[in-house]
């Protein structure tokens, strides 16, 4: 599959999405934060306030605490996925259940405008349009930065999830724009 190399040494403008929705979840969020703020090629930049949300899909589990955090990195998408998955596995995040509660949940919302899709990786993340937990902490800390496929900031982003789901509750109408 085609990527898109970047000039190396360069620094990109990465987005996460944090969450969490086991133990102390606050602690958890500032832990890993901290943890990803010392991988060696990854400068912490920016950090949403977190937001308490409701769990959306799996089974029946508690509510999470989400927040979204900026970096800039020179590490390649592979090498900062495996970092993010080292600092959950150090955090004790055991992958049991799909869309199951966990202590801590590290994506990547964007990097740089890449765009990838393998099963390992996808990016932009294939879901972050659809949720507003993901959406709003976003947009604290970058409502300007602009999807590379939907060609639409966050704020746009948002503000289109907010009327589908307005649209939704006031007609039942399940379809949203494109
Ligand atoms: P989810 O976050 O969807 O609830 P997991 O955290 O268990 O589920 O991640 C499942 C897999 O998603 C990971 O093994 C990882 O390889 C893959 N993945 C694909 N794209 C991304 C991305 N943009 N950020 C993080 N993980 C991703
Ligand atoms: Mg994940």
């Amino acid at each position: 599959m085609a990527e898109e190399t970047l000039l190396p040494g360069a620094k990109v403008s990465v987005l996460l999405g944090l969450g969490s929705n086991l133990g102390g979840r606050r602690e958890f969020i500032e832990r890993a934060v901290r943890l990803i703020d010392e991988i060696e090629g990854v400068e912490l930049k920016n950090l949403s306030s977190l937001v308490e949300t409701e769990p959306v899909g799996g089974p029946p589990q508690g509510r999470y605490l989400n927040g979204a955090a900026e970096l800039e990195t020179a590490l390649e998408p592979r090498d900062l996925l495996n970092r993010l998955q080292e600092v959950e596995t150090e955090l004790g995040r055991v992958r049991k259940v799909l869309n199951g509660p966990r202590n801590i949940d590290l994506d990547i919302l964007l990097f740089g405008d890449l765009v990838i899709e393998a099963g390992d990786l996808v990016l932009p993340h294939p879901r972050m349009c659809e949720r507003a937990f993901v959406l709003e902490p976003l947009n604290e800390i970058a409502p300007g930065r602009v999807h590379p496929v939907k060609r639409k900031s966050v704020e746009e982003l948002l503000e289109e999830l907010r009327s589908a789901v307005a649209r939704v509750s006031a007609t039942g109408e399940t379809e949203r724009p494109s």
